[in-house]
Parts: structure tokens; sequence; C-alpha cells
């Protein structure tokens, strides 16, 4: 078995501890078996097998979740090119995604739906080893409403894409029942519209409570959760009453879905994917133009979703990076961007913004005994960061800073040198 001994680091291990100087951390094969100061190394190995890095004081840190992931989504300018993407193709562009999500310092993932088994297919070889990418949750496709802002071609054209359409208990049900038997982790169901339709806008609300309710109830007969878009606040509120288990956006919420997720904060995920707004208000005017830009009320609507985050945050509600990236104008690779907006935005502190992205992750991947802390006895995911992100968060954003990624044990990106035990 191969060791690694990660030695001076400044260590924020991800639980909300105060960061911690001149710390070394040990790994054996996959899992991490100790940390302190001026460990020894370990005696029984061959020397030949312990892997040395000094780190000079760079941090240390757990490898991060994204929460809202598409990796089907391939930088398109239209929801529509989603669909019309040939599956081989946009297959292949997954494959790509994943590398770019793990070398982005996300060493695992929640999907927010994909098209077709893509997810499952990507996710099965990922642990396998087949291939490198991160921990995936396998999403399928999204279950909608017929009219809802995915329902975007005309009656006449049927498109097999990034959605399925269901209306009513039954057909929820069902659909719900064939994704979960073709292996997805979650099923992901648009409750509220999305602004940037102009049929579906992000304050309607376009399932029932009844229609949230069975998906809910079929994912759970399986030991399965359900993932939502909801901005609307009656949305929300359905999600809640309904059980659902990670809302996306919860951006429209008035107090009452205010006290309903403050209640429920203990079996509930907030993954407001606030970068969704940001970049398409940076730049969805010069693809869309300013006008339409301005009708999607996206302006107003991200002062609302920031103050709505700030006193759900100061509640206690998990609120979790994961911001729809996969569009021309948030393209993949830029995850790291919801942390900053977490401390610049929303008015968390460095601190709190890591433990999001790391402890709440490994309890969103349902893998909290395994993953999202650096602690002896957990899976080495491990980062290590030319910088201290708590005095400036956004150097997660620059990759030539991750100077290591560690996924299991393995490393995935080492830019350090490395030295055998002799010379230690
Ligand atoms: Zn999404």
């Amino acid at each position: 078995m191969k060791a690694v001994l990660l030695r001076n680091g400044l260590l924020i291990d991800g639980t909300g501890k105060d960061a911690q100087a001149g710390m070394d951390v040990l790994i054996e094969g996959h899992q991490i078996t100790s940390i302190g100061t001026h460990l020894s190394l370990p005696v029984h190995y061959d020397p030949a097998d312990v892997d040395v890095i000094e780190l000079d004081g760079k941090t240390i840190m757990p490898g991060m979740t994204e929460a809202h992931t598409h990796f089907t989504w391939q930088n398109s300018l239209y929801i529509q090119d989603i669909d019309f993407k040939p599956l081989e193709e946009t297959m292949l562009g997954c494959y790509l995604n994943a590398q770019t999500m793990i070398k982005s310092g996300f060493t695992s993932c929640v999907s927010a739906a994909a098209r077709g088994r893509v997810d499952i297919a990507l996710r099965d070889a990922i642990n396998q080893g087949l291939i490198v990418g991160p921990r995936m949750l396998a999403n399928g496709a999204e279950i909608s409403a017929t009219g809802s802002f995915v329902d975007l071609h005309p009656n006449h054209v049927h498109v097999s894409g990034l959605s399925i359409f269901a209306d009513g208990e039954d057909a929820v049900r069902r659909t719900v029942r064939s994704l979960l038997k073709e292996g997805a982790d979650l099923v992901k169901l648009n409750v509220s519209g999305e602004s940037l339709t102009p049929h579906a806008r992000s304050e309607m609300t376009l399932y029932t409570l009844k229609e949230v309710r069975a998906a809910v109830e079929e994912a759970h007969a399986r030991g399965k959760r359900v993932y939502t878009h909801a901005r609307s606040s009656d949305s929300v509120k359905i999600c809640v009453e309904a059980g659902v288990d990670i809302i996306g956006h919860a951006d429209f919420i008035d107090d009452e879905a205010f006290e309903m997720l403050v209640e429920h904060k203990n079996r509930l995920f907030v993954v407001p994917a606030l970068n969704w707004l940001v970049s398409t208000l940076e730049h969805g005017a010069q693809y869309f133009g300013q006008e339409a830009i301005d009708a999607t009320g996206y302006k107003e609507g991200l002062e609302i979703a920031l103050s709505n985050m700030n006193r759900l945050y100061k509640a206690g509600v998990r609120i979790l990076p994961g911001g729809d990236y996969g569009f021309k104008w948030c393209p993949h690779g830029g995850y790291a961007r919801d942390l900053e907006h977490f401390v610049k935005l929303v008015g968390m502190t460095p601190m709190d913004a890591i433990v999001s992205a790391t402890k709440y992750g490994g309890q969103v991947m349902l893998m909290e005994d395994k993953i999202g802390t650096i602690e002896a006895g957990k899976l080495a995911d491990i980062l290590v960061v030319d910088g201290n992100p708590l005095d400036n968060i956004s150097i997660l954003q620059d990759h030539d800073k991750l100077h290591v990624v560690m996924k299991d044990g393995a490393y995935i990106v080492n830019k350090l040198p490395i030295r055998q035990v002799q010379g230690a």
C-alpha cells in the first residue's frame, strides 16, 4: 500500500474549526490515517512506497462538492441546443466535463439532471476506475409538466431531449419509476418556471402538490431522493410539504416558505445556483439583447434571492454551491465562483462557504462518514491550494493554484515535488 505524507500545511479541515498552521496529514492507501504536527513516517513501509510532499504553508482542505451539476449541458448558447446535440457527442463532452470538474477541485458532485443514461454510464465508469472524474450522484432527464420552461419546441415537433414530460400523478409516478429502474441516484422535477422562457416564468408554479408528492413517494420507496427546480414561493412550499430532499433556487420565498425551510433544515438542502443569475446578468445581453435580459426580471430576482439566502444562512439552513454551469456564458470549470458569491453577495464568512462546499457536500452526497472533512478514517479527497482561501476565496477559481487534487488517495493533479522517505 502506498502512503503519502503532506507536510507543513495550513489545515482547513472542513468542520468549521479554525485553520491550523504547520499541520501534517498522512494518507495510507485510500484513507487519511493521521493528522498532526511533525508526524513521524510510518516505519513499517518500504521507503519507496512513501511519498513526502512539503507544502511550505500551502492550504490543505477537503475536496469540494458541486451540488447542481449538468455534465450534459455543454456550454451551448440556447437550452434547445442541449436537446439537439446527438447523444453520442454529448457523452464525449460529459467525459471531458467530468475531468474539468475534478481538476477544478470538486471531487464530488450531485447531478441536477442529465440527458438519457449519460450520467449513469459516466458514474459507473468513474466508479470502476475506467475514467477520471468526481464521485457522482447520477440523475436522469428532467421531469417536467407540459408547458414548463423546458418545453421549448412547437407542439408539432417531438424531441427526446433533456426533459420527459409527465402530467398528473400517474405519469409522474411512471416516469420516476422508470428513471430509477435505469440506475439514477435521484430524480429532478421542475416545479416552478424559469424566466428566460417567457411562457413559464420563475414566479409560476407548474406542478401541483399531488404531483410532487407522487414523485417523492416513488423515490423514497426505493431509497432514492428528489431534487427540484423551485423558484416561486408556492413551489418551495409544495416541495417542503411533499418531502423533497434537495431544493434548487428557492429565491422568491415569502415568510411562510422561509419558516417551512427552517423547520425542515435538518433533512433538506438548498442549492441556490446563484451563478446562473449572476452570469446571465453579466453576459446575457451580449447574446440575447438587453431587452430580453431586462424582461427576465433577473436583476430584481437576484436581489431577492440574495436577501433570502442571507436569512436562510443565518437561520442555519444548509446552502450549497452548485451553479448550473454548462452554458456559453457560465461554462464548466468556473464552479468555485459560487463560493465567492456566498461570501461577497450572500454574506457568508469564507470559512462557512468552505464548510458548505465540503462538510455539507459530504452530507448531500450521503457520504458524511467518508468524505467532506479531513479527519482520520475518512477517504483522502484532498486539495492543496497555493494561498489561503480564507483571505481570498476567489483563489479557489484559479486552477493554477490547485497544486494537488487527490481523490480516494490517488493523485488527480500534483504539481509539487515528491520525495521518498529516505530524504525525510
Ligand atoms: Zn439546473
